[in-house]
């Protein structure tokens, strides 16, 4: 027999664990069963494609044995098992980054931490929160040993040679006195029902079963055993025939989430290809959502036999928060993950599959504004990120997302901002780089408050990326208020004129500011500021600039702002008849650099503007 000490995030997951999770201990059976589940599709799986195993026999099954005297309850699977060094990697460490990441992720508060833990799915471990003792005993498909694991959840964990007639693992618990509440058969079954009723694979229970006896008028206990769920592959089954509370409990069971959905979506496709999905909206953004290594939430079957999951072909990435099962008739069972990336089948199914979340999604926010709502929330970003990525559902997607707006409080939709435009609106406009009080602040805005025309605030990080490649939305423009060209949709008859006339002040302020700016120009979109920055439709915004180099891209060309003066405001029309004086050259600076500080630019001379500031302050005292 050889001691081993549990990994330190063990220790520490296991201490969580039984701290944080104390208010629903009963989950260890949902968690054992799945992981039952799991090893059983895996062998399956390899029965079916890999000829050393194919020899081997194959009767999935998993079995709960109760001894309400002794307290202990078994469970074995007949799977795909584990030798002596699965036993000690899966069972005595935390592989999965995503493991740690939540394990750096908990607060300390026993609240919310069981919330995470609850997202998260804590396998295995969770039966320490029932049991004193556990013993893992367990032979690997296709190997003659079996070992067995010994643990009282505390420090570590004990390996030895053990026996087991066949493949599979058998989990023995020793229940403490928070798991003698599962000593009873009904509760198991009743659990079984909750959380595993539509594991595709039987689940057995075995228990003293007491029977009136009418003769001897007493009741007696025999030794029974019984089938406790459903085993049915439920997505296959149509539609009519399925209550919410079915997809509910396939939802958590498939994907470990406690809360319900927000949606499903299920469809059968017959035709040239056949196909069942049944997808998913989890109640809370999966907490990997912002991680590179983020996991699929998509498991792929063929003809009901589980293949994979975390296929990261099966949707595109943006949708990598939908959860649920594709089920193919016309796949070969033996597809391997590189022949996924250029098969046809599933290139028709996730185009299928793609276009079906979407438009359901579309009628859900027509028909229940509501959950929507709650729906835009969590997942508007990734959204977004496809209005970047799948040019094919642009359209789709930019009904999909929803923006802040100078119009109305929360958020809108392009729809209705489209249908708010007044008569003289050229195109729907937006405006991008900054937060929102700076952009809502933004001088750019004047002429269209003054105008009432609405104008999107798009303050998320990656909405100028997106939007600066598009260009139309239902045929109608957009078009950000910082580009220069921008502003020709609002000139009128006296521009021109009003242009001409400061000129001079115009050429005198370009002379001071020589080539820190690439035009000096009169500007027909400010009311209350004299000056702002707008830049050229080609070149990103001195925001996105600053971000790139933020982001390491160090040699991108910086493009020359170009100023645009106000010629109707008062220090304008006071500073023209003195173009030529001193005076006007420390303006030309303050108005470009007050310019530049409205559009969250940080000074290259801050100590110059300070100085010069003064000096105008002073001259006015
Ligand atoms: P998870 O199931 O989330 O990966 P667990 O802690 O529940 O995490 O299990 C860790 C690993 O132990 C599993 O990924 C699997 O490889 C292995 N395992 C657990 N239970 C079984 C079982 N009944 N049969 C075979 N392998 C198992």
């Amino acid at each position: 027999m050889s001691k081993r000490e549990f990994q330190t995030e063990v220790s520490q997951l296991l201490q969580l664990i039984i701290h944080s999770l104390y208010s629903h201990p009963e989950i260890f059976l949902r968690e054992l069963i799945s992981n039952s589940s799991d090893a059983l599709d895996k062998l399956r799986y390899l029965t079916l494609t890999d000829e050393t195993y194919k020899a081997l026999p194959f009767e999935p099954r998993i079995d709960l044995e109760l001894d309400e005297e002794a307290k202990t309850l078994t469970l074995a699977d007949s799977g795909i098992g584990m030798n002596e060094e699965d036993l000690t990697a899966n069972l005595g460490t935390i592989a999965r980054s995503g493991t740690k990441n939540f394990l750096a992720q908990l607060s300390g508060d026993a609240r919310k931490d069981s919330n995470l833990i609850g997202q998260f799915g804590v396998g295995f471990y969770s039966a320490f929160m029932v049991a004193d003792r556990i013993e893992v005993t367990s032979r690997k498909a296709g190997e003659d040993k079996a070992w067995r694991w010994i643990s009282d959840g505390k420090t570590g964990f004990e390996i030895e040679p053990a026996e087991r007639a066949a493949a599979g693992t058998t989990i023995l618990l020793h229940f403490n006195d928070e798991g003698q509440q599962y000593a009873s058969s009904w509760r198991l079954r009743e659990l079984v029902k909750k959380y595993s009723n539509h594991i595709a694979f039987p689940i057995y229970l075995t228990y003293d079963k007491s029977e009136w006896n009418e003769e001897e008028k007493k009741s007696t206990k025999s030794r029974t055993t019984e089938q406790v769920n459903a085993a049915s592959a439920l997505w296959r089954r149509p539609k009519s025939e399925l209550k919410d509370e079915d997809y509910k409990e396939l939802y958590k069971s498939l994907s470990g989430d406690w809360e319900d959905p927000l949606f499903w979506f299920h469809t059968r496709a017959e035709g040239s290809l056949e196909y069942t999905t049944l997808f998913f909206i989890p109640a809370k953004a999966p907490m990997d959502l912002y991680q590179a290594d983020y996991k699929g939430g998509v498991k792929l079957y063929v003809k009901r036999v589980f293949i994979m999951d975390d296929a990261k072909e099966l949707l595109p990435q943006y949708l990598r928060f939908v959860r649920g099962i594709i089920d193919s008739e016309d796949l070969p069972l033996n597809v391997s993950r590189e022949i996924l990336q250029q098969n046809r089948v599933l290139t028709t199914i996730r185009t299928a599959s793609v276009k079906k979340i979407l438009t359901e999604l579309k009628n859900i926010a027509a028909d229940r504004p509501e959950e929507y709502k709650t729906f835009i929330q969590l997942y508007n970003r990734p959204l977004k990120e496809g209005l970047y990525s799948d040019f094919a559902n642009r359209e789709t997607l930019l009904d999909l997302i929803r923006v802040k707006s100078t119009a109305v409080e929360g958020l809108t939709s392009l729809a209705e901002a489209k249908a708010r435009m007044q008569s003289e609106q050229k195109a729907i406009y937006y405006i991008t780089g900054g937060n929102e009080t700076l952009l809502r602040n933004s001088p750019l805005l004047e002429i269209y408050k003054k105008k009432g025309i609405e104008v999107l605030i798009l303050d998320d990080e990656i909405d100028e990326i997106v939007f600066s490649s598009i260009d139309k939305y239902a045929e109608t423009d957009l078009k950000a208020v910082n580009k220069s060209a921008t502003s020709d949709d609002l000139k009128d008859e006296n521009a021109a004129a009003s242009a001409e006339a400061i000129q001079p002040l115009l050429d005198a302020i370009q002379a001071t500011l020589g080539d820190r700016v690439k035009e000096v120009r009169a500007s027909v979109r400010l009311a209350g500021s004299p000056s702002c920055i707008v830049s050229d439709e080609e070149q990103p915004s001195l925001q996105m600039q600053q971000m790139l180099r933020a982001m390491g891209q160090k040699d991108i060309p910086a493009p020359k702002p170009t100023l645009e003066i106000n010629p109707d405001h008062e220090i304008v029309k006071k500073l023209l008849p003195r173009a030529a004086e001193p005076i006007a050259q420390d303006a030309a600076w303050l108005l470009f650099d007050q310019a530049l500080l409205l559009e969250g630019v940080p000074l290259q001379d801050p100590a110059s503007f300070v100085q010069r500031l003064n000096q105008v302050l002073a001259l006015s005292l």
